[in-house]
């Protein structure tokens, strides 16, 4: 659509959209921000989040629990196009270009999620596949998750 900017890189949709649903994972066990530090890629990805302590295994489990379940859920994605005045409240708009464009897209995932992206994502939370963390490293304040999906 030419009301919206070009997205600069070809995402993986089940890992990127992967990436939405643990950010507000994140958001909601932590009370912390969304990632602005992550490397999403088709095998693996890593991303990075700001925290007071580093979690417990026991949230560590707690987050691919709630991950998963989300998944099995089925929840669908969806859009809508609004101007900068109509943005959802808790929406926000750091991680998008300078020079977005004034039309902004808004992207849900059920009742769970809302942002602003114009990246690819699946049609429902079930295409992504299993959700695997398989490292986290805390080096004050990032705490880092790396994770896979697996075909379930
Ligand atoms: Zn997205």
């Amino acid at each position: 659509m030419e009301a919206l900017n070009a997205h600069n890189k070809e995402e993986y949709p089940p890992m990127h959209t992967a990436e939405h649903l643990l950010n507000q994972t994140m958001v909601r066990m932590f009370g912390c921000e969304r990632s602005r530090n992550s490397h999403i890629e088709r095998k693996k990805s890593k991303i990075n989040y700001v925290l007071d302590a580093p979690p417990t295994e026991e949230q560590i489990a707690e987050v691919e629990r709630r991950m998963n379940e989300l998944i099995a859920q089925d929840l669908p994605v969806s859009y809508e196009l609004v101007t900068r005045e109509q943005v959802p409240a808790g929406v926000t708009l750091s991680k998008l270009p300078e020079d977005a464009s004034e039309l902004l897209r808004i992207v849900r995932i059920g009742d769970y999620d809302v942002c602003a992206c114009i990246g690819s994502h699946v049609a429902s939370t079930r295409e992504i596949g299993q959700f695997r963390i398989t490292s986290t490293s805390w080096n004050a304040p990032q705490f880092r998750i790396v994770f896979k999906l697996q075909e379930s």
